[in-house]
């Protein structure tokens, strides 16, 4: 096999927006989506590549690749995160879009879908050099971003800091103070309260909505947890306020196991002492981080990168329910098997939209300039995590699918009012 060819081979395997789309056709031919629509949602609205050449702190400079993709407005203002990554490209931040647009329909927000990314690696950044490199991408999305046009957010790899940097970018370059126009900001500048343990909150909420269908008590079930980023901590932490037993973590530096259960905020901690990581954790055995998707469990918990849930090792997921904490962590071709297993999966467009729930909120603060309390924001939010899992499960139950196409649907019937209703030259 030539390299283009087995480069083209991997490619293929990998295309992230490929997975979108296998989806997409799957809710469209049972709910009968017309073709017109199916092909307005098949093709991205806005499709922005910048380069980036920043002083690093050698004194070189150092060009980088940035995105920006707005899939669709057809429900309002495109929204979707920011992600610093070294795998970051056009395909990815594509189908990340496409999955905006349809998260931001199942949580009934009134928002289209939109993404962008650098590719770099943050880690290895120091702080003025990830400074720099935030106010240049705010400064080359200036026309792109807008308080009603696009509204990013912090996604994997970045946080309140960069939201603070491209907010002040912003700013300054359009003369306006609009900090509507980014969320997931520090609350000092215009945050909200509960943004950021959203995420990891939405994912508690589905997690108790599925396990009432299932007929299951929290106290009863185990979960294992893989990511122990924004998404994971948190969900970790609120899902063993509630009453679930953690029995593994992990994150990209080791893996954890315990079956009498792992104490959480005694995870917290030591992450937070050692440099946001797990490695060196004493409370629980160190396994294989390839054996912590599989190891025994009620509820597994994919809170961290894309594509760990494939071929290869859905046959052996111990878990009950899997609710998707990270952005597209099962492939397409896992599907199945896991509905073969009865596996229930509450897919990452519904689990993980408790994130831009509460962006929602902020912007809503920050459009009224009046601000809510904690126990508002998380009332308010459990509420649009309840209604939207409701509305998944009954879809799933009228057109005998799995909650995945159902979210599809879900969103697919509102969007579609939505290019429908809006029109076409
Ligand atoms: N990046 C998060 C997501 O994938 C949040 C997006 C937002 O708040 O706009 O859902």
């Amino acid at each position: 096999m030539s390299t283009t060819t087995a480069n083209t081979a991997h490619a293929h395997e990998q295309s992230m927006f490929e997975a979108v789309l296998a989806r997409l056709d799957a809710a469209a031919k049972l709910m009968n989506l017309s073709e017109e629509v199916a092909q307005v949602l098949r093709n991205p609205a806005k499709q922005v590549k910048v380069a980036l050449p920043v002083m690093m702190d050698n004194g070189k400079i150092k060009v980088f690749e940035g995105y920006r993709t707005v899939h669709s407005t057809h429900l309002g203002p495109s929204k979707g995160g920011i992600r610093y990554a070294m795998d970051v490209n056009a395909d990815e931040v594509m189908a990340l879009a496409a999955w905006m647009s349809f998260k931001c329909a199942v949580a009934n927000l009134p928002y289209g879908g939109a993404k962008g990314g650098i590719k770099c690696e943050p880690r290895e950044m120091s702080v003025g050099e990830l400074e720099r490199l935030s106010r240049a991408y705010a400064m080359a999305m200036k026309d792109v971003f807008g308080v009603n046009r696009d509204i990013p957010a912090p996604d994997m790899g970045t946080s309140g800091r960069e939201m603070a940097w491209i907010l002040d970018e912003y700013n300054k370059v359009t003369g306006e103070d609009a900090p509507g126009v980014i969320t997931g900001k520090p609350i000092a500048i215009g945050g909200s309260l509960g943004r950021d343990a959203a995420t990891g909150r939405g994912v508690m909420v589905n997690t108790l909505a599925a396990l009432k269908k299932m007929g299951l008590e929290p106290k009863n079930v185990t979960a294992v947890v893989q990511g122990f980023g924004n998404v994971g901590s948190h969900a970790a932490r609120l899902l063993a306020e509630k009453g679930i037993k953690i029995v593994g973590i992990g994150d990209h530096t080791a893996s954890f196991y315990n079956e009498n259960g792992i104490d959480v905020p005694a995870a917290i901690d030591y992450a937070a002492k050692n440099n946001r990581t797990l490695k060196g954790f004493k409370g629980a055995t160190e396994i294989k981080s390839s054996e912590l998707l599989i190891s025994k469990c009620d509820v597994l918990v994919p809170g961290a990168l894309q594509n760990v849930i494939t071929v290869d090792n859905a046959s052996l997921i111990q878990a009950k329910l899997i609710v998707e904490g990270a952005n597209g962590p099962t492939t397409p071709e896992a599907d199945p098997i896991i509905n073969d297993k009865k596996i229930i999966c509450v897919p990452d467009i519904l689990a993980n939209a408790g994130g831009v729930t509460v962006s929602y909120f902020e912007w809503v603060q920050n459009k009224a300039g009046y601000y809510w309390t904690e126990e508002e924001v998380n009332s308010r939010h459990d509420q649009k995590m309840e209604q939207a899992f409701d509305a998944v499960w009954n879809n799933a139950a009228n057109y005998n699918t799995s909650m995945r196409i159902a979210a599809y649907i879900t969103a697919l019937q509102k969007i579609e009012q939505g290019v429908k209703l809006k029109g076409a030259y």
